[in-house]
Formats: C-alpha cells, structure tokens, sequence
C-alpha cells in the first residue's frame, strides 16, 4: 500500500488552491483531488469584480488557473479524482474515490464547494443540458435571439439574467414572491435593464420540449400570495407536461409561455455527501459545521473544511480563498503539534526502557 500523503485536498476550486498554495509553501506537498469540476464555480463566471487586487475585473478561469500555477510553483500535485466516501476517524485517513481507487492521508482539507440546486419543475430531468441550464455563463451564448425564463429571486438569478440579456431578445425573471431577495445593487441592475422582465409570485410548474427540439416551453403558475406551487397537489406537473388540465386551487393561474431556454439561478446545496458516515458533523442544509470563531476545525482531529462547503453565508470568492488559507494554517499547526506529542512519546518510552 502507498504511503499516506501528509495533506490531501479535496476540491480544486479557490479555496481548494488558497489551501494548496499555502501548505505547499510550507513544504506539506499536497496532493489536490479536482474533483467533478476542476477549477469549481469560478470557472463558470466571465468577470470578476469584487476580487481584491485587480481593479479592471479579473476572469474567474484565468483567476483559477493563475492559482493553480501558482500551487503548482510550490510544489502542490493535482489528480482527476471524486470522492465517494471517507473514513476519517483511523491514522491514516481513508478516502475512497469513484474511480474505485483510496487514498490515504495524515490531514485532509475539505474544499468541495457548493452545487446549482433545481427546482422540481416537471421534465427537468429530462432537459437539463436540452435549453435547461444552471449555468447562464456556460450555455447563455446558445440562447441568442430567444426569449427565456430565469428562476429565481436572489443574487444568483439576477447574475443569470444580466448575463443572459446580452444574448437573449427578452429574460423573465421567474419568482415565487412579490419582492426579490437579490442584493440592492444587483436588483437594481436587473430592473433597470431593458430586456429584463419579472413575474411575480410565479413559479415553474413543466418545461416542454425534447432532447430534439430543446425547450421550446413553459408551463407557470401564479397566486397573488405567492408560493403557488403549495396550493396544487404533487402530479401537477405531470399532468401539466402532459398537456392535461391541472385542476388548478382558487385563485392560482396557469399558463403556458413559449421560451427557447430555462435558467435555473436558486442557489446551491454543499458538496457533503460523501462525509455522510463520519463523524464530521454538517448542518441541517448540509454544511460543513466548524468548531466555532475563527476557526476550520471540524472537530475530528486532522479534517479542515474551507470555502463555500463550510460557509452558508458569504458564499465569496474572496471569503472561500480566505477560509483556504485559515485551513492550511491550521493544518500546519494539527500536523506540527502531532508529530511533537509523536516525538514526546517516544522520549518517554525511551526513558522508560533505560
Ligand atoms: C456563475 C457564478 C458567478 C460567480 N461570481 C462571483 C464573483 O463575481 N465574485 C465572487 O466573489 N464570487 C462569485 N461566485 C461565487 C464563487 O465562485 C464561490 O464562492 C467560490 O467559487 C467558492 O469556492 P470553493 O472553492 O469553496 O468551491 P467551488 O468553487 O464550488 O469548488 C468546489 C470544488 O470541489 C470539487 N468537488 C466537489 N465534490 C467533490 C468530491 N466529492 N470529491 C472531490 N472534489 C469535489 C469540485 O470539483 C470543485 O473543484 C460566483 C459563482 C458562480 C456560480
């Protein structure tokens, strides 16, 4: 069996490089698994331009692939590979990958990020990657000349829109309330823009369309108290993708919309379900929860967790490369004073043996 590595890194995006640039330079040589989407969420993105330091923007792939270079320098070693499960509590630590191989490990930072969560609209299943998409920045281009819906009321819908607006003829922004959760500034860029449109206490019930022709539509709801999704029974949607009637409660509104693509931009859900039988205790939304204060501790001794994985409210690209940094710190410090009490107990054992 290999040797274990001193520090394994799980994810590549900017937390996953901040915690590699730094325990490479304090010669850990981590090895850093990129996991099923190298580079993680920056690389979905055009302009960054909240990141210090670069006061024109900066591209989120040429920010990743900078920090990446940069681990690199040091000394950081980087592999294809996607954690399955892990086995935290032995010494060594176990992580078992998808590609049926394991991996072993003295301390292990957990960067794996966040996930575009859906919706349950009807035939989402089936039309993902068809004119459905989580990821404006990624299939946006395909929708120029169409009209398209955006799902969703906070930062991330707004950021879809505006994006899609430079290719799109028209965006609806699609939210089951009346008043958006979005920052005021994005907010007030997505009203003041020409082509974007809202409605209101609206929700996606079905999207239509095929693996052929794509979407070519969609079926809303909407209730003047908003949320009217909860005043159908679950088939709704079945029934609506069907073309049936949907039988619809007082006062909620069905109709169908013609669109060419659906956005879905209502946040995501932690990368954790791989820590599911260890003792790493995550919250109720799956979370990673530290120790408490400043600190990446998990509370089972050598695991750190940095980024958005352990962050449900900043969700920053500074923040995550911020708690990357604390991580490996605190890396560094779990392996300096394990090996120290190593090296007082052989001293004791010595001592005993004369
Ligand atoms: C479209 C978009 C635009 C954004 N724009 C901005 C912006 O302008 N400014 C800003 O500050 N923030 C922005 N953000 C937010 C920012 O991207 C995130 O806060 C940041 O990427 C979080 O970094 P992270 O390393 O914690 O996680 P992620 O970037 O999500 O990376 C997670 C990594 O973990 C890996 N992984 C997941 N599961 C496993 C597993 N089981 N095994 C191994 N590896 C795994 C993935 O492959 C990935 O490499 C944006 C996000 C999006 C989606």
């Amino acid at each position: 069996m290999s040797k274990p590595h001193e520090v394994v890194i799980v994810g590549s995006g900017i937390a996953g490089l901040s915690a590699a640039v730094y325990t490479a330079r304090a010669d850990l040589e981590p090895l850093v698994l990129e996991g099923p989407e190298p580079g993680g969420q920056l690389t979905l993105t055009t302009d960054v331009e909240n990141y210090l330091g670069f006061p024109d923007g900066v591209g989120g792939m040429e920010l990743i692939q900078h920090g990446k270079e940069q681990a690199k320098r040091f000394g950081a070693t980087f592999e294809h590979g996607t954690v399955e499960a892990a086995s935290v509590e032995g010494e060594p630590m176990e992580l078992q990958l998808s590609n049926g191989e394991s991996l072993r490990t003295h301390a292990l930072i957990v960067a794996t990020g966040a996930s575009a969560r859906w919706v349950g609209a009807a035939n989402e299943d089936d039309l993902m990657g068809y004119g459905l998409s989580t990821c404006a920045t990624c299939d946006g281009a395909f929708h120029r000349g169409d009209d398209v819906l955006v799902i969703g009321g906070g930062d991330s819908a707004m950021e879809e829109a505006l994006f899609l607006a430079k290719f799109a003829d028209s965006v609806t922004i699609v939210h089951r309330r009346d008043e958006l959760r979005a920052s005021d500034i994005m907010a007030r860029r997505a009203r003041e823009h020409e082509k974007i449109g809202f409605r209101w206490n609206a929700e996606l019930l079905a999207i239509h369309g095929s693996e052929e022709t794509g979407v070519t539509g969609a079926t809303l709801v909407s209730h003047p108290d908003g949320h009217p999704r909860e005043k159908l029974d679950d088939n709704a949607g079945e029934r609506a993708a069907a073309g049936d009637p949907v039988d619809p409660a007082a006062d909620v509104d069905v109709d169908r919309v013609d669109v060419g693509g659906i956005f879905y931009g209502v946040g995501h859900v932690p990368n954790t379900a791989f820590l599911a039988d260890t003792p790493i205790s995550l919250d109720e939304d799956g979370y990673i929860e530290t120790t408490g204060g400043m600190t990446t501790e998990t509370g089972v001794p050598g695991v750190f967790a940095a980024g958005d994985v352990m962050d449900p409210n900043y969700r920053q690209a500074i923040t995550a490369a911020g708690t990357g940094s604390m991580a490996a710190l605190d890396t560094e410090a779990w392996l300096e004073s394990r090996a120290a009490a190593e090296t007082d107990r052989q001293v004791a054992t010595a001592e005993a043996d004369d």
